[in-house]
């Protein structure tokens, strides 16, 4: 069945990984990719076992890499707060927590097909709100992303939301020691959200990593 040859590609990657020296993996479950198109009840129209439970293809694959992998090795799992609904991911979250994963990366984006949703007097994204009462429902870390610029945002927004940790997407691509220059109070420079990212086309054009460089010489 190819379903499970796709398994154990997510396996055998995971794997190599562990023979190569890393510590862990992250598996991709939201953004579109496979495992979120078997989360997402719109997308996910099978009427095999793998419809009747959504989550059985990422565990799966979960049970297969702990198999090969000793205990110490970590897996987590990025994973969809909206998916389609914040009630679903937070029931996802409670699926993997239970199955055993060490963390929880969340973000969300299923083109139309994600319900995000956040209070109106919210301070902050609808995404962080998500990975903020997905935080209050389980024990395992909790990471969230998303526009985050500036050390001083991802402070007020641990301090104030109880999430463990933030990514740094678009600022390591402007500074890669984004962490460690805001850890040591430098300037650790900003992404500017061009509307469209050029970085990955021609990272020398980065208008961010541009300024940030002259502000650093
Ligand atoms: S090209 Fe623009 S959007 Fe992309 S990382 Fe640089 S500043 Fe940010």
């Amino acid at each position: 069945m190819e379903l499970h040859r796709i398994q154990n590609s997510f396996a055998d990657a995971a794997e190599r990984a562990y023979k190569a020296g890393y510590d862990g993996v992250e598996l991709h479950g939201c953004h579109n990719y496979l495992i979120s198109q078997f989360l997402n009840s719109r997308v996910n129209v099978r009427n095999d076992e793998y419809g009747e439970n959504p989550a059985l293809f990422a565990l799966e694959i979960i049970r297969e890499i702990r198999k090969r992998t000793p205990d110490s090795f970590i897996v987590g799992m990025r994973l969809g707060a909206f998916e389609p609904t914040l009630s679903d991911g937070i029931d996802h979250a409670k699926i993997f927590q239970a199955e055993g994963i060490d963390f929880l990366n969340i973000s969300f984006g299923f083109m139309q097909l994600s319900d995000p949703f956040k209070p109106s007097d919210y301070p902050f994204t609808d995404l962080i709100y998500g990975a903020q009462e997905i935080r209050k429902q389980v024990l395992v870390p909790v990471f969230t992303v998303g526009e985050i610029i500036s050390p001083e945002q991802a402070d007020e927004i641990l301090t104030a939301t109880g999430i463990d940790i933030v990514d740094i997407g678009r600022g390591t691509l402007v500074n890669p020691n984004w962490a460690n220059d805001a850890r040591n109070g430098k300037d650790t420079g900003a992404c500017i959200h061009c509307k469209i990212c050029m970085w990955r086309i021609n990272p020398e054009k980065c208008p961010g990593r541009i300024r940030y460089e002259r502000n650093n010489k």
